[in-house]
């Protein structure tokens, strides 16, 4: 598949999801849909790098979030590994899928290189700011990505980092 097939492919499983379980509001409630989906979701303190983990054990997903992170960073993560769960599950079953990165993973989001981590965070990026919330929210206007207070706000509302909704901001062309 193109990389943009791949990214539709990604955002279209976060979609459904959403569908899926009536979301309509945001924050998105994560945690209550990962549980939903019978995926097992271990908090811990990782190595400093770590941001976490996912892997299938006789059939059960498992996730290990690293809460050396910040709060808004472990709920992109668990998104994240949410998403290899709904869209890589095989190549989970043979070996654990371990997500490292710099502070800024989730800022620079969908710029990776890797097929499966941009699908990852493609996915995870619609699954916590939903295009049609985040539209609906913003209702015609244009937020100045260079406006903080605006940004953080977005960011509070969605309970994502200011990193990762500038970023989607930009994606969406919602900036000016
Ligand atoms: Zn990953």
């Amino acid at each position: 598949m193109t990389r943009s097939a791949e990214k539709e492919k990604a955002t279209q499983a976060a979609r459904q999801l959403l569908t899926k379980f009536s979301v309509k509001s945001v924050p998105v409630p994560l945690e209550r849909i990962v549980k939903a989906l019978g995926i097992r979701v271990e908090y811990a303190p990782l190595d400093g790098e770590l941001s976490g983990l996912v892997y299938v054990r006789e059939g059960l997903p498992i996730v290990g979030i690293n809460t050396l992170h910040a709060p808004n960073r472990q709920r992109f993560t668990l998104a994240h590994e949410l998403a290899h769960v709904q869209l890589h599950g095989p190549e989970l079953e043979n070996a654990v899928h371990v997500d490292r990165g710099s502070l800024r993973r989730d800022a620079i989001s969908a710029a990776g290189t890797d097929p499966i981590e941009i699908e990852a965070n493609t996915f995870a990026a619609e699954l916590l700011m939903p295009q049609d919330l985040l539209l609906a929210i913003l209702d015609g206007r244009s937020i100045d990505l260079e406006d903080d207070e605006a940004v953080a706000g977005l960011a509070k509302r969605f309970r994502v980092s200011e990193a990762a909704m500038r970023f989607r901001l930009d994606s969406l062309g919602g900036a000016g």
